[in-house]
């Protein structure tokens, strides 16, 4: 993997995570922890990651 591929990747986790943070704390009302429900999502979006940096919609 290049290097530019390694930052996005890195941008892309990062973004994730502030985006579950802020769906979990306005609908969730969980304001410094994400709830069970939040925290499994927010895993297996970067498992996802892990496997292709790109996503699935991004290749078709
Ligand atoms: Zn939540």
């Amino acid at each position: 993997m290049s290097e530019g591929n390694k930052n996005i990747l890195r941008k892309e986790r990062k973004s994730i995570r502030i985006m579950i943070n802020m769906y979990c704390g306005k609908f969730h009302n969980k304001e410094d922890e994400l709830c069970e429900e939040c925290s499994d999502l927010l895993a297996y979006a970067q498992k996802r990651l892990d496997f292709c940096p790109w996503g699935e919609d991004k290749i078709r």
